[in-house]
């Protein structure tokens, strides 16, 4: 153990396991994968961004920059920012390489680390994983689909099918003003009997009273007037069409007009898909359309449309339901005795590491007893033993390590061939 002086990681910062990587790398092929289906392409964005890309678009009242963003500056002087997400990233990006001038709209993806000073507990960390995609240049219902329809086969295809879509329309801007005014005068009796949050929401950001975990049952919460009330008739019929191609297409959701994103660039369509039952850090991913983010950048006005999944809270999610992926497996140990024997191993191993086998090198100085222990330990699929005299007559006692696998002497050809055909 570790003494109370010896560096921990970061507090919510955590390492990830070799015993955990197995089910990290499925969930990241799988998105991937998911990801080329639908013909979206990879960016990568630095870590690190001018924090200005952030500050100007994320909003002021919102978690992320009121609290959560890690800004420092480096020693020229520059104020950057550890990225708190990736939209941002992804519009700066389009931006700075003229993406506009490419045929719309541009289908990206990206899969990384994502940083905020948030609280951390079960499902909430300061550096979290996301995969997200952005389909940025196309302004129609269909798009906003599109990227729904990539997050349920992804779902589907991990074994997540039964998450809940939730959607919901907040308009454009210039609504959502109005209708805080409106949520403010209705919220304004209640403060005193709403959560520290809420009323610390109710200065600063009336509309994420809505979607406060803790004030869900409050009535007040429960009346509030519904923004899809006030929607202008173009949002409203944004709107409409989004829920009718997700009928065409049988994707089940529930309208829930308390999701409002805490995000300032969202405009019309949001959408969070969450467990149902939900409770506690419970959405696995959201989306939503960003209409004026790129305006906010200092680019022309660009429609966008994305969702980001949290690769920690998805892969949470498949641990409750008992996924199991099992480590990779080693197939050969090899077990050298004596020097000629322990030179013939490390050539035998390079031979089936590249015939796309793995091997664990069993280390010289061990008796036989050892080794046998050690490739058990290890899992191995075969145990190949060469001595000083096998070494001599180029060949290798050769044992599957299987109930009754039966130890043979093969030469070195017919060692790798049986392997070959047993993989
Ligand atoms: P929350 O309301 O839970 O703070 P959010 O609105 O800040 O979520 P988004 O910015 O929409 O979250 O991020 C998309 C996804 O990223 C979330 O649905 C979640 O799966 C994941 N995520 C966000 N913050 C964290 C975090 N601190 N730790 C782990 N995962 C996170
Ligand atoms: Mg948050």
């Amino acid at each position: 153990m570790a003494d109370s002086k010896a560096p921990r990681a970061p507090r919510g910062m955590h390492d990830l396991l070799p015993e955990d990587a197995a089910l990290w790398r499925h969930v990241r092929d799988t998105a991937e994968r998911v990801a080329r289906l639908f013909d979206y392409r990879q960016l990568q964005t630095p870590l690190v961004e001018d924090a200005a890309v952030f500050l100007r678009t994320v909003g002021d009242e919102s978690d992320i920059v009121a609290k959560e963003m890690y800004v420092f500056e480096d020693r020229g002087g520059d104020r950057l920012a550890l990225r708190p997400e990736g939209t941002a990233a992804v519009c700066r990006a389009y931006l700075e390489h003229g993406m506009g001038s490419r045929p719309q709209p541009v289908r990206l993806y990206y899969f990384g680390p994502m940083f905020r000073y948030d609280r951390p507990q079960a499902g909430r960390y300061r550096q979290l994983w996301q995969f997200g995609v952005e389909c940025i240049g196309d302004p129609s219902p269909a798009a906003d689909v599109e990227v729904i329809e990539l997050q349920r086969t992804l779902y589907a295809e991990l074994g997540l099918g039964d998450l809940v879509l939730r959607i919901n329309s907040i308009g454009t801007a210039e609504t959502r003003h109005r209708y805080v005014e409106l949520l403010r005068e209705h919220f304004r009796p209640h403060v005193a009997t709403l959560s520290r949050d809420s009323q610390r929401r109710f200065e600063t950001n009336v509309l994420r009273i809505l979607d406060s975990k803790e004030d869900a049952t409050h009535p007040a919460v429960q009346g509030a007037p519904s923004i899809l009330d006030h929607l202008e008739p173009d949002d409203a019929q944004h709107f409409a069409a989004v829920r009718a191609l997700l009928d065409a297409l049988d994707v089940r959701y529930e309208v829930d007009p308390r999701i409002v994103r805490g995000l300032d660039y969202y405009a019309r369509t949001v959408w969070e898909f969450e467990p149902a039952g939900g409770g506690g850090q419970s959405t696995v991913g959201a989306g939503g359309r960003y209409d004026g983010l790129i305006e906010l950048l200092g680019g022309p006005h660009t429609p966008g449309t994305g969702f980001a999944t949290g690769i920690e809270r998805t892969m949470l999610n498949l641990r409750e339901r008992g996924a199991a992926t099992p480590d990779p497996a080693v197939d050969v140990y090899t077990a050298p005795l004596g020097d000629a024997g322990h030179v013939a191993t490390l050539r035998l191993a390079r031979e089936l590491r590249a015939a796309g086998l793995a091997v664990r090198l069993g280390l010289p100085g061990r008796g036989l007893r050892a080794h046998f222990r050690a490739a058990e330990s290890a899992a191995a699929r075969y145990i190949a033993i060469i001595g000083d005299d096998e070494a001599a007559r180029g060949v290798v006692q050769f044992k599957p390590l299987t109930p009754g696998g039966e130890q043979r002497e093969l030469s070195l050809g017919d060692a790798i061939e049986e392997l070959r055909s047993a993989h």
